[in-house]
């Protein structure tokens, strides 16, 4: 099949960036972004089919930030519903195949971006994306038969589908609460990204959510089932070598080889000691703030300055790469709802300042005793109005609970 842009892993990890920029759908100017994979019946997609509902590429304004949807709809004799959130993983891979193409984030975080090379090449129309996108999704997958891509930029279509989209990930993310990493023999590992962050390791457990929010364990499982040779693996616990920090043997010893001996010692629950690595499409950041012996939480849709004065992509920029970094830790902002969410360090409890957006979306996980605890922007932008408020309204940080 031909293309008008070359497409291959060796584009992956490739950045458009600011000046070589002709447009840009998603990221952070805009509020309504995602993207979705459903399995469909056979009968019920045409093979190939692409289509945009909305304006396209030569429709728009070169230089600007617009909304976007992304609908994927797959059919295979084989195929079931679990298998979705794998393929949706997928989309991020086959778009950086694309040369001039970026796209970074996963769910309703995405950002994608067109080179004005790219479109001097004729990449020029959403529709050459979804072709490439359907060629590599059949091609790759053979356990997928049939693929049918919507891209969608009306603003009223888009409102529906991201409503759809949002049901659909709390579907998700709901299936997994309740269980634990002991309950389970295998957790999961992902090197999915080490095309950006080349030593970084993703270890999956029923309690710790991948740092892009888009894998859960059992996506881990389905993944690591249908593509035995791809980047999800099992691990085997081995044996649990520190209860409070939760090190497992196993666990040291697939993150030694699969980061090429960069880090031989994941603490799973801890942000200080031998803390799980930093890709670059984390959806949150926890981060360390000294003065007040608390941790911070911020999200990549956070548009402002943190209370430590920076924003989300300075921070984001500092902590990628897949090192171990302590005090920082790149996380899926599920993983707030986990029972082991940074345990070593006190949990939640922990926890002094995090967006507003963030502390409603898991408000029903933070203890009531401390929910009002946790200033957000509203209550503090820097840390001598951070340190004033967690005086005031005796945040255990303050009274040394974890001195
Ligand atoms: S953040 Fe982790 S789980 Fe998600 S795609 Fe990257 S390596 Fe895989």
């Amino acid at each position: 099949m031909e293309f008008k842009v070359e497409i291959g892993p060796q584009f992956e990890g490739e950045r458009v960036r600011k000046d070589d920029l002709y447009i840009e759908f998603g990221g952070p100017k805009v509020r309504s972004k995602g993207e979705l994979v459903t399995v469909r019946e056979m009968d019920e997609i045409e093979h190939d089919k692409i289509t945009i509902l909305g304006p396209d590429i030569p429709d728009l304004e070169e230089g600007g930030s617009y909304q976007i949807g992304t609908l994927v709809e797959v059919a295979g004799a084989e195929l079931d519903k679990d298998m979705e959130p794998v393929f949706e993983r997928k989309i991020h891979i086959y778009s950086n195949y694309i040369e001039g193409f970026m796209h970074l984030g996963q769910r309703n975080d995405i950002w994608m971006r067109v080179s004005k090379d790219a479109v001097k090449k004729g990449l020029t129309t959403l529709k050459e994306v979804g072709k490439v996108l359907s060629y590599l999704y059949t091609s790759e997958l053979p356990i997928i038969e049939k693929v049918a891509i919507t891209y969608i930029t009306d603003p009223q279509k888009l409102e529906e589908f991201i409503s759809t989209c949002l049901a659909v990930y709390k579907e998700r993310d709901e299936r997994v609460r309740g269980m634990t990493e002991e309950s389970v023999d295998e957790f999961y590992g992902c090197t999915l990204c080490q095309s950006f962050a080349p030593t970084h390791v993703c270890i999956i457990t029923p309690e710790r959510i991948g740092l892009c929010g888009a894998i859960s364990w059992f996506d881990g499982r389905a993944a690591s089932r249908i593509d035995p040779l791809g980047p999800f693996f099992p691990v085997e616990k081995g044996e649990l070598l520190d209860e409070n920090l939760v090190v497992y043997s196993g666990v040291n010893d697939v993150v030694d080889e699969r980061s090429m001996g960069e880090s031989s010692v994941y603490s799973l629950h801890s942000i200080f000691e031998n803390p799980h690595t930093s890709c670059g499409c984390f959806e949150g950041i926890a981060f360390y703030i000294p003065e007040v012996d608390g941790i911070g939480i911020l999200s990549r849709n956070f548009n402002g300055e943190s209370v430590i004065g920076v924003p989300f992509s300075t921070m984001a920029g500092e902590l990628s790469g897949g090192k171990q970094i302590e005090g920082y830790l790149g996380i899926g902002i599920e993983y707030l709802r986990s029972p082991k969410f940074l345990q070593a360090e006190g949990g939640l409890r922990r926890i002094v300042w995090m967006p507003r957006e963030i502390k409603e979306r898991v408000k029903d996980d933070i203890p009531e005793d401390i929910f009002d605890k946790i200033a957000t922007e509203e209550d503090a932008k820097d840390i001598d109005a951070l340190i004033e408020f967690l005086n005031r309204v005796e945040h255990p940080v303050m009274s040394g609970e974890f001195a």
